[in-house]
């Protein structure tokens, strides 16, 4: 009799063993359905590649180069300005083809490269739909990613980018900076909407190797600095011109310099772009302010 309830206290403990670890499966299974768990910290030095405006050279000079570099890269096509038929200065739906092929990213720029305003959202779904029908006849998948054209932004057209499956929108360095110099702002991941990722450079014709540092200098303490080139070299639009020496210089700088260099859909492993501040202006706003404050005090 004593024996046999000894087993039986045995055998009810190995239950209750089996009842704790199956929780604990339960649990931990939970855990890993929450994606905010799996966001990989962000390291300093972490750097977003964009290109805009389906320029020529982007095929010519920086692929081969950001190829030899293992870089990531997102590039923003449009078939505005002399697209259709300038393609001494603009890429073939080809050539766009291949950098898909290649693992760079296909981000969409609108069809016309229109400027966005609260007057023109009417047309902005049919506008993002043109370049997503060429990407799917090239066998490309549909954008997830969006620059607004002309950096010129509304606040209507979140809704609508958010709609069309739009996860992440780069803009350019303003409004905290003027747009001439090309100078921005890192981005603050799950400070600043992920629909208006600011620029924390934009490079111009005159840019030295030191206005380059000036935006990756802010890499640093969980800011990501988003970079925003044209043609390199650039074809109809000399004020966003980077010459290729100079290009060459900028990305062996990143390579010496052992920065991470993503496209911006993959920011997605290190944020959650669910999480969006209630007024996606209030941080331009005190950067702003901030700044003024600054140049006041000089
Ligand atoms: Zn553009």
């Amino acid at each position: 009799m004593h024996k046999r309830n000894t087993m039986g206290l045995q055998q009810l403990s190995k239950v209750f063993a089996l009842a704790q670890l199956f929780l604990l499966i339960l649990t931990s299974s939970g855990d890993a359905q929450d994606p905010a768990a799996e966001l990989l910290p962000i390291p300093d030095r972490l750097v977003v590649l964009t290109f805009d405006d389906s320029v020529k050279s982007h095929f010519t000079v920086v692929r081969p180069l950001l190829k030899k570099y293992k870089f990531g890269a997102s590039f923003f096509i449009t078939e505005g300005f002399t697209f259709k038929t300038n393609k001494k200065d603009y890429m073939s739906w080809q050539e766009i083809k291949q950098l898909h092929a290649d693992g760079f990213e296909i981000g969409n720029h609108t069809r016309d490269h229109m400027s966005v305003t609260e007057g023109n959202l009417k047309k902005l779904k049919g506008q993002l739909e043109a370049i997503d029908r060429k990407c799917k006849a090239h066998g490309i998948p549909k954008p997830v990613s969006f620059a607004w054209p002309g950096n010129s932004l509304a606040k209507g057209a979140l809704k609508i980018l958010r709609q069309h499956g739009i996860v992440f929108a780069r803009r350019g360095g303003a409004p905290e900076y003027p747009y001439k110099e090309g100078k921005g702002v890192a981005y603050e991941a799950h400070k600043d909407h992920p629909l208006l990722i600011p620029s924390a450079g934009d490079a111009r014709p005159n840019w030295t190797l030191e206005n380059f540092k000036l935006a990756l200098q802010q890499a640093v303490k969980g800011k990501i600095a988003v970079l925003q080139f044209h043609g390199c070299p650039e074809g109809e639009h000399p004020w966003v011109h980077t010459p290729k020496a100079q290009f060459e210089k900028y990305m062996k700088y990143l390579h010496d310099n052992k920065y991470t260099v993503i496209a911006l859909r993959n920011l997605k492993r290190y944020v959650d772009p669910q999480k969006a501040p209630k007024d996606p202006w209030k941080l331009i706003e005190e950067r702003r302010a901030a700044l003024k404050k600054k140049e006041a005090e000089k």
